[in-house]
């Protein structure tokens, strides 16, 4: 079964009526990128380039960030790689940029807040990203984005360094996508100004579950309670779809939650374009779509929005399976 399961994931993600959803990979190593196109990522939704700066006694150069990238988009080929700007802070502190222990380090300063703060550090890694759009299929997303103003000046400081590289005669991608996780409870709120500035939404269900909870997803004592299959998850996410597709933007998701099977009628059925997950997590994610119809899939998304706990949404996945 876990062969056959591996060989239909080299399809396309299709249900029984052939409704088409993305199905990419989150990494954080270049090594994970075989791993990802090995068990049918059709490309990478989410890198995360923490681990650039982890372990370490200062920042990464804009060289060894290029090649670290051009590394693993020259593994995926002609698929997409989404590369997100460093997430540092909340539970990836970095010592040797500043960073000091904080009293609520999750609302504290970390994605974009510090990088805005820290322009050189975000210059040089948009600068390597950049360069690597040259050749390969990049797109760039920024985590953490709560309001307006950290998004445009994100874009500016972008906007900057493609004048630079212009002006230079350093090739870049023109068109390059740019986007934003949507993982703060304030974003989503405001998705409809926030889809004026960027070509895609990235839901990011693991801090966005424990912001919406107010539950610190690395606490075991109130963890559970930041459950993304919770209805007043699912009420966002299907917000956000439905705020994304107004604005004709494309909008993806990219927390853990994908990883539980029990989760794709849902996701499918609230309207996602993509999926991110754990690579392991592919085969059994496109196994449930394809035993689906989209209208199946959205009965179960309506029937779980009406849910008063995440628990009742999984008996009503199970309930409505036959698996
Ligand atoms: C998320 O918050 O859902 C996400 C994908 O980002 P990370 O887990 O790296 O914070
Ligand atoms: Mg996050």
């Amino acid at each position: 079964a876990r062969q056959r399961a591996l060989a239909a994931a080299h399809q396309p993600c299709l249900t029984r009526d052939r409704h088409q959803i993305s199905v990419l990979a989150n990494i954080g190593s270049i090594e994970d990128t075989q791993q990802a196109l090995n068990m049918g990522a059709e490309g990478v939704g989410l890198l995360r380039t923490e681990f650039l700066y982890l372990h370490r006694t200062s920042a990464p150069s804009e060289e060894e960030q290029l090649t670290v990238y051009q590394a693993i988009a020259q593994i995926l080929g002609t698929h997409p790689l989404i590369i997100r700007t460093l997430d540092a802070g909340g539970d990836k502190p970095l010592p040797y940029l500043g960073m000091q222990p904080e009293t609520n380090p999750f609302l504290g300063w970390r994605g974009i807040r510090f990088c805005l703060d820290r322009p050189q550090i975000l210059q040089t890694q948009l600068r390597a990203i950049l360069k690597a759009s040259a050749r390969h299929q990049v797109k760039i997303m920024f985590p953490m984005i709560a309001t307006v103003a950290e998004i445009q000046a994100a874009k500016a400081m972008l906007a900057e360094v493609q004048a630079e590289l212009r002006q230079a005669g350093i090739p870049f991608d023109e068109k390059m996508e740019v986007g934003i996780m949507v993982e703060v409870p304030s974003a989503v709120a405001i998705a409809e100004q926030l889809a004026q500035e960027v070509d895609f939404f990235s839901l990011g269900t693991n801090d966005l579950s424990q912001y919406v909870m107010a539950a610190d997803r690395t606490n075991p004592q109130v963890a559970p309670l930041a459950d993304a299959l919770h209805p007043a998850v699912l009420r966002m996410i299907q917000q956000t779809v439905q705020t994304a597709h107004a604005a004709g933007i494309w909008v993806g998701l990219c927390g853990e939650v994908a990883a539980d099977p029990l989760s794709a009628p849902i996701l499918l059925g609230l309207g996602l374009d993509e999926v991110s997950l754990s690579p392991l997590a592919i085969p059994v994610f496109k196994e449930a779509i394809a035993k689906l119809t989209m209208a199946q899939a959205q009965a179960i998304a309506a029937t779980a929005l009406q849910q008063d706990s995440a628990a009742k949404v999984r008996e009503v996945v199970l309930n409505s399976l036959v698996l």
